[in-house]
């Protein structure tokens, strides 16, 4: 019977497992992430002090409107309203982004588990699923 050498695995575990990502990397979608809740943030202001704006405007030409003026105006109101929570719905999204990026478990593709590529993140904050397998889920 031959000797079989001992099988040390040394090559295999130079490999970085599945599920880590070099501080560099973290670091740059945590770059990312802030970057958008700035953007967001400007947004947020940006349309409230807009909206204040057309309040503003409707209340001092309110005078005289009719049914159809007051339905439209409340039309308006909620558009608006729905515009900036759509936008609060986006800064939670960021936040909770960065709490997951903290706790490690932000950045994987829930379908295979790879890691989702740092620019996708960055335009996508709350993309869960890798290019491939999001590409897959619209074929379906
Ligand atoms: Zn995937």
């Amino acid at each position: 019977m031959a000797k079989t050498a001992d099988t040390k695995t040394t090559a295999a575990s130079r490999k970085p497992a599945k599920g880590t990502r070099t501080a560099a990397e973290t670091e740059k979608i945590k770059a990312a992430l802030a970057a958008r809740l700035d953007e967001l943030r400007t947004e947020y202001d940006q349309t409230l002090s807009e909206i204040t704006e057309l309040q503003r405007e409707r209340l001092t030409d309110s005078a005289g409107d009719d049914q159809a003026d007051t339905g439209t105006k409340t039309l308006e109101r909620e558009q608006e309203i729905s515009l900036v929570n759509g936008i609060l719905e986006r800064i939670s999204q960021v936040e909770r982004a960065l709490e997951r990026l903290d706790e490690g478990s932000y950045g994987w593709c829930e379908r295979c588990g790879n890691p989702i590529p740092v620019e996708r993140l960055a335009a996508f904050p709350s993309a869960t699923l890798c290019v491939t397998c999001k590409q897959l889920e619209e074929r379906r």
